[in-house]
């Protein structure tokens, strides 16, 4: 499902000898017209960007997402198949014993709270939603394990609201964009939904997600083949400590501590 982009055998020009630094985020926005250049950019590169999580319905989903916290979506994806097959709805999922769904998530990762999330959100969808899966934030926040970021990919994905979810990804590469300055997930979806049409915000997600995995990659972004890069602000940074690495020599000594602390606002 997902638009693959990217491989790790790909050109690592703009990495090599950074692997013990962390690349500062610009400490200025850029302009309106370059951010809405950028975004150009990249929903030009990602035309058909969709979540990598497989769902079948919304319920589907809304286990997904849950189970996706701290995890892969590579992870889920192997998980859920087996999941699905013996809970296949909020009525069956409702009545598991707990012990029988911590044995099939294990490896999500935070299986004993991630159990009890799904079988706790599932009764709600019982005895409150007739079943089914709310379409309101503020029903999809008040679920178990479901908070703004879940809430906005389940609105977006699945009842094609218009709605904006920050993970890792897209914090990481709105920073670097100079997309925002922001300090948390909801200042960054403050930001970046003001530079995007409305209708677009839900499709906009999936681009900054899809380019953080295949290119602006964590830690050391590939800037050398990105389509972006003559614009975004954060080429002149990676190559700025590129050199600092350089110059203090392979152990990269007196340069760490300064790479690694966060550029003041
Ligand atoms: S130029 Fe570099 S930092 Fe900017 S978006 Fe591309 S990969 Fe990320």
């Amino acid at each position: 499902m997902e638009s693959s982009a990217g491989t790790d055998s790909r050109s690592r020009w703009s990495t090599e000898g950074l692997s013990v630094l962390k690349i500062p985020f610009p400490k200025k926005k850029v302009s309106r017209a370059v951010a809405m250049q950028e975004l150009a950019i990249l929903e030009g590169a990602y035309p058909n960007a969709v979540t990598a999580l497989h769902y079948s319905n919304a319920f589907e989903l809304l286990v997904a997402v849950v189970l996706s916290a701290q995890n892969t979506d590579a992870r889920v994806n192997l998980t859920t198949p087996v999941l699905f097959k013996k809970y296949p709805t909020p009525q069956k999922l409702a009545r598991a014993r707990p012990e029988d769904v911590e044995q099939i998530i294990r490896s999500c990762g935070f299986f004993r709270t991630k159990t009890r999330s799904i079988i706790n959100a599932s009764k709600q969808l019982m005895e409150l939603h007739g079943g089914n899966v709310p379409r309101t934030r503020e029903e999809l926040e008040a679920l178990p394990g479901v908070g703004r970021k879940s809430a906005n990919v389940i609105m977006s994905v699945v009842f094609e609201q218009a709605a904006f979810a920050v993970d890792t990804h897209v914090f990481r590469v709105a920073h670097r964009l100079g997309l925002t300055l922001g300090k948390n997930p909801r200042e960054v979806e403050s930001d970046v939904t003001k530079v995007v049409p409305k209708e677009k915000w839900r499709h906009a997600h999936h681009w900054l997600i899809l380019h953080g995995r295949s290119i602006c990659k964590a830690p050391i972004p590939h800037c050398g083949e990105c389509p972006v890069n003559a614009i975004c602000p954060t080429p002149p940074i990676v190559r700025r400590f590129r050199t600092l690495k350089t110059k203090a020599g392979p152990a990269g000594r007196g340069v760490r501590a300064a790479a690694t602390r966060r550029p003041a606002r």
